[in-house]
């Protein structure tokens, strides 16, 4: 392997860049603050043939507790700007979510209210097509660009593959800038819906807790008869069901909690068990919403 780039770190910490704090180290890793540098690094793994993986704020994400081969990047500095240039804004893909909401509602552009609730990036919410309380992502976003070793890329929406919390976007692709289209309005009522909304969060869901949010994803299968995923783990009694320092949080059965010193080994454990009682109880099989880096086997996969 040729030498990596300046500012490439060996065996770096990854449980501190995620909001559960579980997993092991990065083999390799390193910040890109602009495109040049994002490009450095990106042709320099493709030549040394090391995977290339990205960490936003991991919010929706379970690091294996071995680590993660190959080079790790986090996106700062220019690629988590928020330029705003009415009626669009344009992110880096390390822009905080909440803070785009606020940076809009000041400029009296409505759409993206959703986004503060959601405590990820632009680049993690553009791969996972965030959603919340009606609104989507992929209703606001004009393009985005992607970089990769043979350079950045701009893609239209119809061609990220948006679903439900998820989206074409492959391993390997690094969401390096988005912009969004939205809708001139005034920033007081603007403020006044993302006001509306902490609210609301704060009363559905346990706050100052590790965990990476929704653990499953709310099911189609009709057996589910349009119940939640944090529904069924708690009608099959799965609410505070721990395993070591790892817990479906008594307020939300969906949300595993670090209670302490929890290993991803733990968390998985818990999510396993929380799968088997529903597929026992209602024949229902739960799809992880969660992401994993490094070599993380789930047990029913
Ligand atoms: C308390 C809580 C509440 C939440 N509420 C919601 C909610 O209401 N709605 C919702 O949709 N989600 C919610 N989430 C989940 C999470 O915040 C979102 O999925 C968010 O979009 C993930 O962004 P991130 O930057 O943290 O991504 P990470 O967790 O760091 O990564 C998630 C995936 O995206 C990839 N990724 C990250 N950045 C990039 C990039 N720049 N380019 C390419 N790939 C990238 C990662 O490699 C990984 O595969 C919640 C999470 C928590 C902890």
């Amino acid at each position: 392997m040729s030498k990596p780039p300046p500012g490439v770190r060996r065996d770096f910490p990854l449980d501190r860049l995620t909001t559960v704090r579980t997993g092991g180290a990065a083999e390799l890793f390193a910040r890109a603050g602009n495109d040049a540098a994002l490009s450095e690094l990106l042709g320099w793994a493709a030549s040394a043939g090391a995977p290339v993986s990205v960490v936003g704020s991991g919010s929706n994400l379970l690091v294996a507790d071995d680590g993660v081969a190959g080079l790790v990047i986090k996106l700062d500095g220019d690629l988590a700007d928020i330029a705003v240039d009415a009626p669009r804004i344009v992110c880096g893909g390390g822009a905080r979510l909440p803070a785009v909401a606020a940076s809009a509602a000041r400029a009296g552009l409505a759409g993206i209210e959703f986004g503060v609730n959601i405590p990820g990036t632009v680049g993690g919410a553009v791969r996972m097509n965030a959603n919340a309380y009606g609104g989507e992502l992929g209703r606001v976003l004009e393009w985005v660009e992607i970089a990769t070793a043979d350079g950045l890329q701009r893609r239209a929406p119809e061609e990220l593959g948006l679903g439900y919390r998820r989206s074409s976007i492959a391993d390997g692709e690094v969401v390096a800038r988005a912009a969004m289209l939205l809708e001139p309005s005034d920033p007081e009522a603007v403020k006044a819906i993302l006001g509306e909304m902490r609210r609301r969060r704060h009363e559905a869901q346990p706050q100052g807790i590790r965990t990476f949010g929704s653990t499953f994803k709310n099911p189609e299968d009709p057996r589910a008869e349009g119940r939640s995923a944090g529904l069924l783990l708690a009608d099959a009694g799965c609410g505070g069901l721990t395993i070591g320092g790892a817990r479906f949080a008594p307020k939300h059965a969906n949300f595993i909690e670090n209670t302490g010193s929890a290993t991803t080994a733990e968390v998985v454990a818990v999510m396993a068990e929380g799968r088997r009682r529903v597929l026992e109880r209602f024949g229902v099989e739960l799809e992880p919403e969660v992401q994993t880096l490094g070599e993380l086997r789930l047990p029913w996969r």
